[in-house]
């Protein structure tokens, strides 16, 4: 049979308990993208989902930037990249959003595309949302509209979609 998306992602995501912290359940895609047919499949899966609604990919780092390289390359659409804080040069913008313990920091190159480019925005894993939210507002900040948001896997009992309602969400697996 054809390998879905969804069964790629079932077979290979890996669990590893305690990681990065005692308690947290860490759900590891590095078989996934090892996996080259796996990898293209769930690559081609996020790409269907939102095609021809978008100008340019952008990728949260660092896993994001893996998933959003390709569907941008698979596009012929341009790449962002919305990083950690101090990691980009010259002007910036900044979101900050809060985590279970203490503050993160996102940021973002504005001036990069055409004022009203339609932003796909992808990463591995949606837990809280926060992550994804920030990196939403990075994007309308910088004068673009958010296209849509990808994810491989969503952490179903932390709502994190609450956090992105007024968003079209797509994720290839949840639990
Ligand atoms: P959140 O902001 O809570 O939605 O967290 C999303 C970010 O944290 C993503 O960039 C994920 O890569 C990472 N993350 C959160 N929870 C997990 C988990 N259980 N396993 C792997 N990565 C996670």
């Amino acid at each position: 049979s054809v390998p879905t998306a969804s069964g790629e992602l079932k077979r290979l995501l890996t669990e590893i308990p305690d990681f990065p912290k005692p308690g947290i359940l860490f759900r590891d895609v590095a078989p996934v993208f090892a996996d080259g047919a796996a990898f293209r499949v769930i690559v081609d899966e996020l790409v269907a989902r939102f095609a021809g609604r978008f100008d340019a990919v952008a990728g949260v780092e660092a896993r994001g930037f893996v998933l959003a390289a390709a569907a941008a390359y698979a596009t012929g659409t341009g790449l962002l990249v919305v990083r950690k804080a101090g990691k980009l040069p010259g002007e910036v913008i900044a979101e900050s959003y809060d985590l279970e313990y203490g503050t993160a920091t996102l940021e973002l190159e504005p001036n990069q595309l055409a004022p009203g480019a339609r932003v796909l925005v992808l990463d591995d894993i949606l837990a809280t949302g926060g992550t994804l939210r920030a990196a939403a507002s990075l994007i309308e900040r910088a004068g673009y509209t958010v296209a849509g948001i990808g994810v491989l896997f969503e952490l179903a009992e932390l709502d994190g979609r609450t956090k992105l309602s007024g968003y079209d969400t797509e994720v290839l697996l949840a639990e």
